[in-house]
């Protein structure tokens, strides 16, 4: 096994560089791996830390495997190194253009092994920039007691998954659920144990849907559930099972507490839903109905009821 931390692919046809190379690079922390120009470098460059490019005899393939060393996502693909010649200043300069790191051939091994480890560690804080964007990225979109999405993330989704469902005419279902007399659970069983409640119930409706739905967690004790490409009849299914799974739940320390949850459904299309603002809005009075009804049960915004009216799924 390699205990090397970083190995560097090096590029070169004539193979006449690579002894040079070794001699300044072997004394440090580097494996170097040798290939010449070809299709494969591609694929080897991801197994690296960095690539380095020997000047060969086609200065436009060097620079069109340069592109194609680019990933095409605008990420950060593995860094570069260009051994060129000062003349013709147009190859070099193209080089620079494609954000690749330079060095004249002929080269000092001192100065070849500094400008190695500053690309390295440009691209190690790269790296992790990326990912600290990436934590920031999820942290702004989650809710922070439960951990399913927050109501921002929710109002994106909720407008890009109404425009694709209208592009591409595909159903789309909104739940949106609240929890009945939560504020007695607080009162019995203090704040701290309804928290707790909260998480429990967003697992629970994070277990009881698909992955291409969306949970979230809309307000105080309250959550919405996005479901893409259902129709309203799979939807109810879904609807149906999770309202019978928190019912289910013992929760708190003694296993012995329960919650109920009303569930107000709409789904696009709908002759009266023609905005996402509709669709939660259909949702949200749907919700009203299932409360004013008695608790503990789904309502549907339609005008005639597939199947069940909604005062039978109760209970
Ligand atoms: P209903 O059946 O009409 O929905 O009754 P309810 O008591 O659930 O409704 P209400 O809107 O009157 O009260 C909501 C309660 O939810 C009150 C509030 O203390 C509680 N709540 C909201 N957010 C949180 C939270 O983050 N943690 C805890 N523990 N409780 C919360
Ligand atoms: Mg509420
Ligand atoms: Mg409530």
């Amino acid at each position: 096994m390699n205990s090397r931390p970083y190995t560097l692919l090096v590029v070169d046809d004539s193979q006449s560089t690579l002894p040079r190379l070794a001699r300044a690079l072997g004394p440090e922390d580097f494996a170097l791996r040798l290939t010449a120009y070809g299709p494969e470098v591609s694929r080897l460059a991801r197994e690296v830390s960095l690539v380095v490019l020997c000047p060969g005899e086609d200065p436009a393939g060097m620079l069109a495997l340069l592109d194609k060393l680019a990933p095409p996502d605008g990420s950060q693909g593995t860094p570069v190194l260009v051994l060129a010649p000062q003349e013709p200043r147009s190859t070099w300069l193209a080089a620079l253009n494609r954000d690749a790191e330079v060095m004249f051939d002929p080269w000092e091994p001192d100065e070849l092994v500094a400008r190695v480890r500053r690309c390295l560690s440009r691209q190690a804080r790269l790296e992790a920039l990326a990912s600290q964007v990436g934590e920031l990225q999820r942290l702004s979109s989650t809710d922070g007691l439960t951990g399913v999405h927050n109501h921002r993330h929710f109002q994106e989704r909720l407008r890009e998954e109404f425009r694709r469902a209208q592009r591409y005419d595909d159903a789309l279902s909104l739940i949106l659920l609240d929890l009945d007399h939560f504020k007695d659970v607080n009162d019995r069983y203090g704040h701290s144990a309804g928290d707790g409640v909260l998480r429990e119930v967003a697992a629970a409706l994070q277990r009881g849907v698909r992955e291409t739905d969306l949970v979230a967690r809309y307000g105080g004790e309250e959550f919405a559930v996005l479901l893409p490409r259902t129709h309203l009849a799979g939807a109810l299914t879904v609807a149906e099972r999770v309202r019978r799974e928190l019912r289910a739940l013992r929760l708190g320390s003694d296993s012995t507490l329960t919650v109920t949850a009303s569930l107000g459904l709409s789904s696009f299309p709908h002759r009266t839903v023609l905005s996402p603002e509709q669709l939660l809005l259909t949702a949200d009075e749907a919700l009203y109905r299932a409360k004013h009804e008695g608790r503990d049960r789904i309502c549907l915004h339609t005008q005639v009821p597939p199947f069940p009216p909604p005062s039978s799924t109760g209970g």
